[in-house]
């Protein structure tokens, strides 16, 4: 199997564990502690084997890199929606469970200001409505919050305002399955934080993790 297409299997299959993870929780109806607990697991998994990986490939062992955002660095400038060469914009949020993903009042989902904690576009931060909110039986009034990967335009907002008012548990990543792994990322240039690295192929993402962020 070619490289990029190898790679692409990996992206979908770690997002699509992060993503199952959430359906299963809501299916089995864990309670919050066990959810947060075993997502702490699970995104420690990925995340940690991530940031590993990203040590053992920056010594130089030849192996195939790819470009991904530091999410400690991030500071959700905009311009990962708007430099990345292609006419759909790479880099997409993701929302990190093993730290989050379940609220009452998510800072990155609602308006500041927002008048009342329901769905109304009024009330909404994300401009294209890429994030889903979908209230978890038997605990109201805890919602889950997940993302519309191709709704998401990799503006940042909602992860400013998580950032800024919740945990950081959304976050910017270089979605492999889109991501033309240019020699020179364009949106790495225009980054001001310089918070684009380059990891290995074969752990391409990097989480936040409550042990790094505080
Ligand atoms: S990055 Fe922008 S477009 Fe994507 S989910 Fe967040 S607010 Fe919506
Ligand atoms: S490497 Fe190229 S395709 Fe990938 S995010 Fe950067 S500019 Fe976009
Ligand atoms: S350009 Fe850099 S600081 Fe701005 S949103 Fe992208 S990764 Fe974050």
């Amino acid at each position: 199997m070619p490289d990029s297409q190898r790679r692409q299997a990996g992206a979908n299959e770690d997002f699509r564990s992060l993503r199952d993870f959430g359906s299963l929780k809501a299916k089995s109806k864990l309670d919050r502690r066990q959810f947060v607990a075993e997502g702490i697991r699970l995104s420690g998994a990925i995340g940690l084997a991530g940031y590993l990986g990203f040590l053992a490939g920056s010594k130089g062992q030849g192996e195939e890199l790819v470009w991904q955002i530091d999410p400690a660095k991030c500071i959700a400038c905009g311009n990962c929606a708007t430099y990345c060469v292609l006419d759909e914009s790479a880099v997409k949020c993701v929302h990190n469970f093993g730290m989050c993903g379940y609220c009452l009042r998510c800072t990155g989902y609602f308006e500041l200001d927002a008048p009342s904690l329901d769905s109304g576009a009024e009330n909404q931060l994300c401009p294209t409505g890429a994030i889903l909110r979908e209230p978890i039986k038997n605990e109201d009034p805890y919602h889950e919050y997940t993302i519309d990967e191709p709704l998401c335009v990799g503006c940042g907002k909602c992860v400013k305002g998580c950032s800024a008012f919740g945990n950081g548990s959304l976050q910017l990543q270089v979605r492999h399955d889109r991501c033309k792994n240019c020699n020179q990322c364009a949106i790495a240039v225009a980054c001001p934080s310089r918070a684009f690295l380059r990891v290995p192929a074969s752990d391409p993402y990097l989480l936040k993790q409550r042990n790094l962020t505080g």
